[in-house]
């Protein structure tokens, strides 16, 4: 190879930062085809890379390179050494937390939204691409069955779709007396949202976490206590952010209860949906999500449910309102507000963003909604049909059947007669079948007990990997038992 590392891009001119377009093209090509050959050998990687990677980690500490060097090796150190040390996120043996895969059209829509990199903060700088996102959030809405003056934000994730939703309830119950006012979710809830009150200005002694029942769903009669009682001590209870579809063991806490008690009590309910909102997508799975679209507000994560690449969450406002109440503001620097259009940085909190909602455009503009439907619905059945086979394992106690596509498990046996040999031995499962290659899968505690999860989200797992994940489950449990 000759020297092209040392200045492979024009050098005559020290302070330019462009490129020809030969180049880009040279480019652009080589990470296409580095790109496209690692989608395609992910079936054949193991579901869970080398991770342990602290040496190399400190290999890695390098100064600030002073000149630029070529592509290729980048590619090279990217593609062979750093890629491979980790999770196989997208692979289709990931049935491990929540998978979501990222599906080939975001990342052409990434790829296009970098480097025309127009200005979607205010509706004035780009209106036609800023309508695209307003026309996802509307899809999204139908999705979801809210009402037309829903309104809503693509945030980076369900943590940060949290995050708004609380401030739209305490602007709206608490305004500036905020101390007095008292969240509730379930010892189920997503750690997310105990977080996101926190940066809400909600802290710990007025976050309280209501008991699930044995089906990990949130006990509506202990929240209404719980409620009362803090009536009575002179606090403000504004907000409860249930379930739809716990990380834990997929549990979905009756929406509908919620809904009534909170409409009764005049509090916001808020739904953390970010595993399983898009189940609702689906009309035949909609009785499984009964009370959703009655929400408040709904945490979706479409890279997660629509199996994008992350970095796309959103949040949805019934009273979409509430939601420009929180965020709207003006400057001498920025164009006069319009109201017909939706406008970004009136509903959300960044001003510079990029433009999240190409990727979402993009994908359900080139998959449609009704593969997404049909590719939701076989993650369900999936789910389903290995929860059966795998319950039928000597040794395997389910604790929690598929609500929607996440079922959790444990190993019994005579020998186990302690609950920490049941935990290690439930952890000793899931470690063997990982290692094993085909299928990845992690675990949870609840309450001292560790169980085994499978989640089914990924719209590459197909049938095949499920009954590796049986066949693997079935052969390591009847290992760890005899
Ligand atoms: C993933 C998840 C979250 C957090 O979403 P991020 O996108 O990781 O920020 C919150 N709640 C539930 C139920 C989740 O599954």
């Amino acid at each position: 190879m000759s020297d092209t590392t040392a200045l492979p891009y024009p050098a005559a001119d020290a302070a330019s930062l462009e490129f020809s377009p030969e180049q880009m093209l040279t480019m652009g090509e080589a990470v296409l085809a580095r790109s496209v050959a690692h989608l395609g050998s992910l079936d054949r990687q193991p579901s869970c890379g080398d991770v342990d990677a602290a040496d190399l980690c400190r290999a890695l500490r390098e100064p600030c390179p002073e000149h630029g060097a070529a592509l290729e090796p980048l590619l090279d150190q990217l593609f062979d050494e750093l890629i491979p040390r980790s999770f196989t996120t997208p692979g289709p043996g990931y049935l491990a937390y929540i998978p979501g895969g990222g599906v080939y059209p975001a990342a052409l829509a990434d790829f296009i939204a970098n480097t025309t990199n127009r200005y979607t903060g205010v509706w004035q700088a780009s209106p036609a691409l800023v309508q695209l996102e307003a026309n996802v959030l509307e899809w999204l809405r139908d999705w979801m069955s809210f009402p037309d003056g829903a309104s809503g934000l693509l945030t980076t994730g369900g943590s940060g779709a949290t995050f708004n939703a609380i401030l739209c309830a305490r602007e709206r119950y608490l305004g500036t007396d905020i101390r007095p006012g008292v969240l509730y979710t379930s010892d189920q809830g997503h750690h997310s949202i105990e977080k996101a009150a926190k940066l809400a200005g909600i802290f710990h002694d007025r976050v309280r976490l209501i008991p699930s029942d044995a089906q990990f769903r949130m006990r509506v009669d202990s929240l209404a206590a719980a409620i009362a009682a803090d009536r009575a001590a002179g606090l403000r209870p504004f907000m409860v952010v249930s379930s739809a579809g716990t990380t834990n063991t997929g549990a979905v806490d009756p929406l509908d209860a919620v809904a009534d008690l909170c409409r009764a009590e005049v509090m916001w309910h808020h739904v953390d949906g970010a595993y399983g909102a898009f189940f609702h997508a689906v009309p035949e799975l909609r009785p499984l999500l009964a009370g959703l679209p009655r929400a408040d507000s709904l945490t979706l994560d479409p890279h997660k449910g629509m199996f994008l690449p992350y970095g796309t969450g959103a949040l949805l406002v019934r009273d979409g309102e509430a939601l420009r109440a929180v965020h709207s503001a003006t400057a001498g620097y920025l164009p006069a507000q319009q109201l017909e259009f939706y406008d970004p940085s009136q509903y959300g909190p960044e001003l510079s963003r990029g433009f999240p909602g190409l990727r979402v455009w993009m994908a359900v503009k080139m998959l449609g909604a009704a593969r997404y439907r049909a590719a939701i619905a076989e993650k369900r059945a999936l789910a389903v049909w290995a929860a059966e086979r795998i319950a039928q394992v000597p040794g395997i106690v389910m604790d929690a059947w598929p609500q929607l596509s996440l079922f959790a498990f444990h190993l019994e046996g005579p020998r186990l007669t302690t609950q920490e040999a049941r935990n290690a031995a439930t952890a000793a499962l899931m470690e063997r079948v990982t290692r094993r290659g085909r299928v990845m899968l992690t675990g949870c505690t609840v309450d001292g007990r560790h169980l085994a999860r499978v989640c089914v989200l990924s719209f590459r797992t197909r049938r095949e990997e499920m009954e590796a994940c049986v066949m693997h489950v079935t052969d390591e449990a009847r290992t760890l038992l005899t």
